[in-house]
């Protein structure tokens, strides 16, 4: 391997580092932090969240457990809370199928399952997140079926895996699809290398989900791609378009005229937002976004300062 490897690199920086360089994307290391971020961006910027549990590096059955415990509770959470008690803007949750299982990856869903009746009794809405290639299908059918079964669920596919053109035609009218290029590094014999390939992907599967009545999430902090996408896909269903991006990757400019309606429309904007019950998850989260792209630390560092000079 070599040493300027992204793996590598994610590999070899230490944990207290990370968690320092983390910081921008993870809401803090307790629920509550969590929610008070998504209350903050929502009443300052008017945008929407989905908030996720940074809980997916499970090995034993009692951390499965624990992760089912935690949605429970941010469920009951979201479905109280005064500060999110209009449906409209209730943050919706994302999860990780391999939260829940420290055995085969097809038994995630005797957790799953339970959780998306209990978020319906809630009015929260559930994203099924996409991991990598193993867990393609099992998350479309799971996705799908319930979807079929009456439960507000969404799901993601992820433009790099040439299989994805074909998984378009399984998302049926009226669900939620977030669209994402995938950050999971993947073999060239199954997925696109390019980025701007992956994109253009992005466009077209939006375009062609739109036709099929389903709803699609944008999600990517590209802005030449997200101007294309508000200005040749968006306009044919505008009220089935939303735009997603992840806490702490700074698009506040473009957030703002796209609520303005600059671009010609208005369609909502929304933060994944991930909170930790520990650092050790926080940790584990921001290695990953290091392997796809090391120079991320250099961004977020530059950003970080940029707001301590800007609030001197
Ligand atoms: C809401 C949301 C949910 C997602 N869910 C999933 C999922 O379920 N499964 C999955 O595989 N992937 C998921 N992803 C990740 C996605 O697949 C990409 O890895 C990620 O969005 C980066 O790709 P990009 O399209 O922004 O393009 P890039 O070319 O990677 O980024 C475009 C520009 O954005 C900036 N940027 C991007 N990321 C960062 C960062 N972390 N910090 C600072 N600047 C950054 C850089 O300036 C970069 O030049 C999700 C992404 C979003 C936005």
């Amino acid at each position: 391997m070599k040493l300027e490897s992204p793996a590598m690199l994610a590999k070899l920086t230490p944990g207290p580092l990370v968690r320092w360089f983390a910081r921008p994307y993870v809401a803090g290391g307790t629920m509550e932090s969590g929610l008070e971020v998504a209350h903050d961006r929502l009443s300052r910027f008017g945008a929407l969240a989905t908030m996720d549990l940074l809980g997916e590096e499970v090995h034993e059955t009692f951390e499965v457990l624990r992760n089912v415990a935690a949605y429970e509770r941010l469920i009951d959470a979201l479905g109280s809370d005064p500060r999110f008690q209009d449906l409209a803007t209730r943050p919706s949750v994302s999860l990780k199928p391999s939260a829940f299982t420290a055995g085969e990856n097809a038994e995630a869903i005797e957790h799953i399952e339970p959780i998306v009746k209990r978020a319906k009794e809630h009015g929260v809405a559930i994203t099924i997140d996409m991991e990598d290639r193993d867990w393609t299908d099992l998350t479309i059918d799971w996705a799908v079926d319930l979807f079929e079964r009456g439960y507000d669920v969404g799901t993601v596919l992820q433009t790099r895996l040439h299989r994805t053109e074909a998984d378009l035609a399984r998302i049926p009218a009226g669900m939620r699809l977030r669209l994402v290029i995938g950050i999971y590094p993947e073999p060239e014999e199954v997925a696109l290398t390019d980025k701007r390939a992956m994109k253009q992907r992005m466009l077209d599967y939006a375009a062609t989900l739109l036709e099929a009545g389903a709803r699609v999430e944008f999600g990517t902090h590209d802005e030449e791609f997200l101007e294309r996408f508000l200005r040749e896909v968006a306009p044919h269903a505008p009220e089935r378009c939303e735009i997603q991006m992840l806490l702490g990757v700074p698009r506040r400019p473009f957030a703002r005229k796209l609520m303005a309606g600059e671009f010609g429309l208005v369609v909502p904007f929304r933060l994944y937002v991930p909170f930790a019950l520990s650092w050790d998850d926080a940790t584990a989260y921001l290695r990953r976004r290091v392997k796809e792209s090391p120079s991320v630390m250099w961004l977020v560092l530059r950003n970080i300062f940029k707001a301590q000079r800007a609030s001197k």
